[in-house]
């Protein structure tokens, strides 16, 4: 599933498609949705905001489509009314005079009062979203020392959408090693020092990820790698997808376990701590 720095990518897109541009046409698919044809056209939208893996499309006269990739969403921009040759199901489509935005597959959609849609049950129960909203790292400490969290597993709140939104698997196991935490901690088992790097991890790596697709290594290793034709798959993380290679810091084989059921590499010498 794509996480939140390929969501907040594809916002992008389609704010750059769409923004302070009058929609003059609209499809939705499903039935439920299409008294909102009539109501959306001629609306210029203003931006195009993300809640973790959320995409929302905010209208200038007060209307914001909710909509939510799941595994299988895709979002398409092409010159107005180009349709790519595919076998998906279109699922709503915004065309201005240049461009369309074409939604594909997801099911997930839903066209909300902009005043209302913070009381949408999945934006309600959302954490913060890094790359949307102004998270410090004082904000996440609290978070991670808050009764609410501090006593859960790193493994599975870092997967849980109501702790930070945005983050899934590979930047957990990235920001675990970053942090140098052991995958079996819990936040009241680590050092203060420990949670601060933590907190700078989980902000630092979704920030570089969502400017440098993907990557959440080193970024000159990364280059130096790439210059010597090592494929992307094999220079992007510290860790993630590399079961069996040596620790970038100190040559250990990196591990691969399960973890709240979805696989999670790390580092058994770097992140040895806390020893539980
Ligand atoms: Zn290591």
């Amino acid at each position: 599933m794509p996480e939140g720095p390929e969501i907040r990518r594809a916002a992008d897109q389609v704010e750059k498609a769409l923004k302070g541009r009058a929609v003059l046409d609209l499809f939705f698919a499903f039935e439920r949705l299409q008294e909102y044809e009539d109501i959306l056209q001629g609306d210029t939208i203003e931006r195009v905001d993300t809640k973790g893996k959320a995409m929302l499309i905010r209208f200038q006269r007060g209307y914001t489509i909710y909509s939510h990739n799941q595994l299988y969403g895709k979002w398409v921009i092409r010159n107005a009314y180009n349709y790519p040759e595919t076998n998906r199901q279109l699922r709503l489509a915004l065309h201005n005079e240049k461009k369309s935005a074409l939604l594909y597959s997801s099911s997930d959609i839903e066209v909300l009062r902009t005043e209302e849609a913070e009381a949408h049950p999945f934006i309600q129960k959302t954490g913060p979203d890094l790359l949307s909203e102004s998270v410090t790292p004082e904000d996440l400490f609290e978070r991670f020392t808050s009764k609410r969290f501090r006593n859960r597993r790193w493994t599975s709140l870092l997967l849980d959408q109501s702790f930070i939104a945005g983050i899934g698997n590979y930047l957990r196991s990235e920001i675990l090693f970053k942090a140098g935490i052991s995958p079996s901690a819990r936040p009241s088992d680590c050092s203060e020092e420990q949670l601060w790097k933590a907190a700078e991890a989980s902000i630092d790596l979704t920030w570089q990820s969502y400017r440098h697709k993907g990557i959440t290594n080193d970024l000159d290793l990364a280059a130096q790698l790439k210059n010597q034709g090592v494929k992307r798959r094999a220079y992007r993380h510290w860790v993630f997808n590399r079961a069996g290679h040596s620790c970038r810091i100190d040559g250990t084989e990196i591990e691969k376990i399960q973890a709240a059921s979805r696989r999670l590499y790390y580092c058994p010498t770097c992140q040895k701590y806390p020893e539980l």
